[in-house]
């Protein structure tokens, strides 16, 4: 079983260091605050978390440690929000037209995130439930980005559309989704461009693939691919990106490094929409759905 992010976090720590008191006194509900806090849990879920735990613990010391756990994994839970529905939009559609269409998995985020890398994981995934799967190299700026989503492509088998070196993304969007639509195919991904220096160029040129893909095809998925480790830069890049498209989904890569597991909460309230995927590793069978109950599980163990 692989390891989820949770062990040996900050995140993790500042719970089991609580858990490991058999009495709380105000020391140590300041200590526990600030590791939450340092754990990019962020400020307003960690005084929510703390003041229902002084609640329910009734500040003066945990007579049982294992009811002080509970109440922490319930709490803990409630943050990470086990209702948000975490499905991802990958079932083929039908125009008003009456026309078989694939699903669109649009993938965006900043360079280095690990956006091609995931692209490539979920097309595995896809493959393994017996999907129909195409990939898309709309980040034509970098042909290196085509080129490693060819490599991915082969190892797990599913054919990409690229363009021209430099040319126009949403062209090449087009043609996968075009393409993808003609083969009946179940699921076009689309890796898209991720440069940041310019957000009005990311914004037009993220929005254009956009609609021009939905000249064929609705988007099912947008899926925003962010860098657990990179904490509160993560968010920023949140807020950039939920300017430019309609989000739907988030995708936290890295978690098996050395993130700090608090992220998960900020970056959904952020939002407003589910981390759904992870990323464990750098391998081909390194993504899993994100689960709240599992999560918080691997952040107690
Ligand atoms: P892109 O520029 O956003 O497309 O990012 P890439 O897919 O090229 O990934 C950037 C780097 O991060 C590569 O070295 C990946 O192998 C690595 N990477 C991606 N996802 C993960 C992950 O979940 N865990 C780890 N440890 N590394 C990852």
């Amino acid at each position: 079983r692989r390891r989820l992010a949770g062990q040996d976090n900050a995140l993790s720590r500042g719970l089991l260091a609580l858990l490991a008191k058999d009495r709380i006194d105000a020391d140590t509900w300041d200590e526990f605050e600030e590791t939450l806090i340092t754990s990019d849990l962020g400020v307003g879920p960690t005084t929510e978390l703390v003041e229902a735990l002084r609640t329910r613990l009734k500040v003066d010391g945990v007579s049982d440690p294992a009811a002080a756990r509970a109440v922490l994994r319930e709490e803990l839970l409630k943050l990470v929000d086990p209702t948000m529905d975490r499905t991802l939009g990958t079932e083929p559609g039908t125009t008003a037209d009456g026309e078989r269409v694939p699903a669109v998995v649009m993938v965006v985020g900043v360079n280095g995130t690990g956006k091609t890398t995931t692209v490539g994981k979920l097309a595995r995934v896809l493959v393994a439930e017996d999907k129909d799967v195409l990939l898309g190299a709309a980040d034509t700026f970098r042909a290196a980005a085509a080129d490693q989503l060819e490599t991915w492509g082969s190892r797990v088998g599913v054919p990409v559309v690229r363009g021209a070196e430099q040319a126009d993304p949403a062209s090449v969007a087009f043609d996968a989704v075009r393409a993808g639509k003609e083969g009946e195919v179940d699921v076009v991904l689309v890796d898209t461009a991720g440069r940041l220096h310019s957000k009005t160029g990311l914004m037009d040129e993220l929005g254009k693939v956009k609609r021009v893909i939905e000249r064929t095809a609705p988007v099912s998925e947008v899926l925003l691919v962010l860098d657990a480790t990179t904490g509160q830069n993560g968010l920023v890049q949140a807020r950039i990106f939920r300017e430019v498209v309609d989000v739907s989904g988030i995708v936290l890569t890295k978690l098996d490094g050395s993130a700090k597991g608090g992220i998960v909460v900020q970056v959904q309230r952020e939002l407003g929409v589910p981390v759904k995927l992870i990323g464990l590793g750098e391998g081909v069978d390194d993504l899993a759905p994100f689960d709240a109950e599992e999560f918080v599980d691997a952040v107690l163990s």
